[in-house]
């Protein structure tokens, strides 16, 4: 079968990636069934992860962010010792783009528990939030909020329909194959002139996006110009610096008559090298992992993160048992454990551990590492990767 672009619908190239063995991971650090296929657009710039068939049963049943607590937050990042949780930093990058005057219709699109709209009120208790997701699941946490809101589940109130100044989807549009459908349902909310702002992840900055399953889309700022455009949008902005690892996109519904540009030669080329570049890291990822294990001999290691990349290497490992424990920052993450090992704080980690595989985005990793001041002049050897 033929695979079409989701953003532009140009027929996509033989695959640039196909993970190995027949599992793939989950943003959930999941396994499902099914070898992930990577494809690159070379009419648009996109790439794009074919759609496994056992995700239809994953998002069904497993699919579920943070719901254990209204707190419960994943760490964003460390700032001179300081913890930032995503909510929050999303909540102040979304005041820095739109003004949130008085009176404003914001609706916040497959909201979840809503945690950034929700601090977004602590601020701005004039404006008039509206929540909808496709499940039933967060109402509790929704019915929490500091002030009344309007909620729908399953399918969105038609009585919103052409009323709102705001669309908010925060990590969303990755995971949708039908792109029309999903840029057709937000058009159908928005005034003429109303605001389509999103986050979703750049894979550019960090490469674990290009290897989790149910990201399905893997967006550059020319493809998602081009998806805005294609679908009635102008003013478009792309910010890849205010959030790490993140596209942050605010678009002005125009309707008929927006304009359209085609990425050129050169900038496609570079996006190709690039996405090539990813797979090629992926490529030898494994064969690097039952490397170090086996230059480590029989001392105990920890894995530092608990997330995506060590998740991912734990999956790997030829000799599980020698982890000890994994480490994470993360504090609602304690009590918590990966493959029956526990997830403690840095300044536990017991003292038989000796090597530390480091499970975090490469871009950060070492001045992560670096920072944390329970471990200076600790005798820990450390492989990045
Ligand atoms: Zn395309």
């Amino acid at each position: 079968m033929i695979a079409i672009c989701n953003v532009c619908e140009s027929a996509l190239s033989v695959s640039l990636y196909e993970s190995l063995g027949t599992a793939s991971i989950t943003t959930m650090n999941q396994m499902i069934e099914g070898t992930t296929e990577v494809r690159f657009c070379s009419h648009c710039g996109h790439v794009q992860t074919s759609e496994l068939p056992s995700l239809v049963e994953y998002y069904a049943n497993e699919y579920e962010i943070n719901a254990t607590s209204d707190e419960e937050d994943q760490l964003y990042k460390v700032v001179d010792g300081r913890k930032v949780y995503r909510a929050e930093h999303q909540a102040s990058v979304l005041m820095s783009k739109i003004s949130f005057r008085d009176g404003l219709r914001v609706l916040d699109y497959g909201c979840a528990k809503s945690a950034t709209l929700k601090k977004v009120l602590t601020r701005h208790s004039g404006i008039k939030p509206f929540l909808f997701d496709v499940t039933d699941r967060y109402v509790p946490f929704w019915e929490r909020f500091p002030q009344d809101v309007q909620w729908s589940t399953h399918t969105p109130n038609p009585d919103w329909f052409g009323t709102m100044d705001v669309v908010l989807s925060f990590y969303a549009l990755e995971h949708v194959s039908d792109l029309t459908q999903a840029l057709l349902n937000v058009k159908r909310l928005l005034k003429t002139g109303g605001i389509f702002y999103f986050l979703v992840p750049n894979m550019y900055h960090n490469v674990a996006d290009f290897v989790v399953a149910d990201h399905v889309n893997h967006f550059s700022a020319s493809s998602l110009a081009y998806l805005l455009q294609r679908h009635g949008f102008g003013e478009i902005e792309v910010d890849e610096q205010i959030h790490d690892a993140a596209f942050v996109v605010k678009a002005r519904f125009i309707g008929e008559g927006a304009g359209m540009d085609t990425p050129d030669g050169d900038a496609l080329a570079r996006l190709r090298e690039e996405a090539l570049h990813i797979a090629q890291y992926w490529n030898t990822f494994a064969a690097r992992v039952k490397e170090y294990e086996g230059m480590v001999g029989d001392g105990a290691m920890a894995i530092y993160g608990a997330g995506f990349y060590g998740n991912f290497i734990s999956t790997l490992l030829m000799f599980p048992e020698r982890i000890s424990c994994f480490v994470d920052q993360n504090e609602y993450l304690r009590g918590k454990r990966i493959m029956s090992k526990p997830i403690v704080a840095p300044q536990d980690i017991p003292d038989e551990v000796s090597h530390v595989l480091v499970g975090l985005n490469p871009v950060i990793a070492k001045s992560v590492i670096g920072q944390i001041e329970q471990w200076q002049g600790k005798s820990l050897e450390f492989f990045y990767l």
